[in-house]
């Protein structure tokens, strides 16, 4: 296990204070909140339901911390059934004492099978079960990826599962516990660790309508974006490839909210956008849902 120095929470959390468009002030409390992380004061435990794992995948492309130092040094992960090196009973023991015993942030990654509960089961046990069971136990409860925000690509028409996502699940149980969404087809690394720690140390962050933090879902990625002077002078891309903006390409930046095209992906390195994609509004509520959704659309007559 990682061991982390008071050093090294000190920079951590200087940088998790900027990715949290926090004072370099807040530092000292991020750090704080880091270092309760790691000893396990804070544990998670982190449900996987209707899901490719990808948001997982996205948590482990974290840089600072690193994948190794964010799960051995810096996050409780007391249960996550793909990450676990526990397997059958005792995984699912570890997961029933902790319930048991209460006082951890409960993550869901994936949508839930309202209408098909035994399309996902986790140790023998449906997942809309055990999101209940959990629910009660925790202090907060964050639904990481658009699945768990609101249904995404499970949710798609003709799906029959009636795949919904967490916080709707959550309210139609009345179950009254702090919810936030940190949507995204996968969430970016910085929006999860960057939520958990603010819940530690400052509280529930601010959100929108739709429970998404507004320090990172605050404003449109057509606002942010590099592109931006080219659609105001209607220099439109015609291909891929194309320099301009990529409206006409079936971008939906105008509607969506994040900020990729200046947080920037995989270490800062790119963003669809920056790479030539239209953007596809993969945090956006409807998300894959309806065939019409850009995602699907060819390419608007030019
Ligand atoms: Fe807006 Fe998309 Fe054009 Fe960027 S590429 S300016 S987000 S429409």
């Amino acid at each position: 296990m990682t061991v982390c120095t008071r050093r090294e929470f000190m920079k951590a959390g200087a940088r998790l204070a900027a990715l949290l468009c926090l004072s370099p002030a807040a530092a000292p409390k991020v750090a704080e909140a880091l270092s309760q992380l790691s000893q396990g004061n804070a544990p998670l435990l982190w449900l996987q339901a209707q899901s490719c794992s990808g948001c997982s995948v996205s948590l482990l492309n974290s840089d600072h911390p690193t994948p190794a130092d964010l799960l051995t040094g810096y996050i409780s992960l007391v249960f996550h059934s793909t990450l676990s090196t526990a397997t059958g009973h005792v995984s699912m023991e570890v997961l029933n004492t902790s319930i048991a015993q209460g006082g951890y942030i409960l993550v869901v990654e994936g949508s839930v099978p309202l209408k098909m509960p035994e399309a996902c089961v986790v140790g023998g046990e449906p997942v809309t079960t055990q999101i209940l069971r959990a629910a009660q136990g925790a202090t907060a409860i964050v639904a990481v990826g658009t699945c768990a925000a609101s249904g995404g690509i499970p949710a798609a028409e003709n799906n029959p599962t009636g795949a919904i996502g967490v916080p709707e699940f959550l309210e139609s149980n009345q179950i009254a516990k702090p919810i936030i969404s940190i949507p995204g087809c996968p969430a970016h690394p910085d929006w999860i660790v960057g939520t958990l720690v603010h819940v530690l140390e400052f509280g529930i962050p601010e959100l929108d309508d739709q429970y998404r933090p507004r320090v990172f879902y605050g404003r449109r990625i057509h606002d942010q974006c590099p592109r931006f002077a080219d659609y105001e002078r209607e220099k439109f891309a015609r291909n891929y490839g194309d320099e301009g903006c990529l409206f006409k390409l079936g971008c939906v930046g105008p509607t969506t909210h994040a900020d990729c095209t200046t947080r920037l992906w995989n270490a800062g390195t790119n963003c669809c956008i920056n790479a030539g994609a239209p953007c596809i509004g993969c945090t956006s509520k409807d998300f894959a849902r309806e065939a019409k959704f850009a995602f699907y659309r060819m390419n608007e007559k030019m």
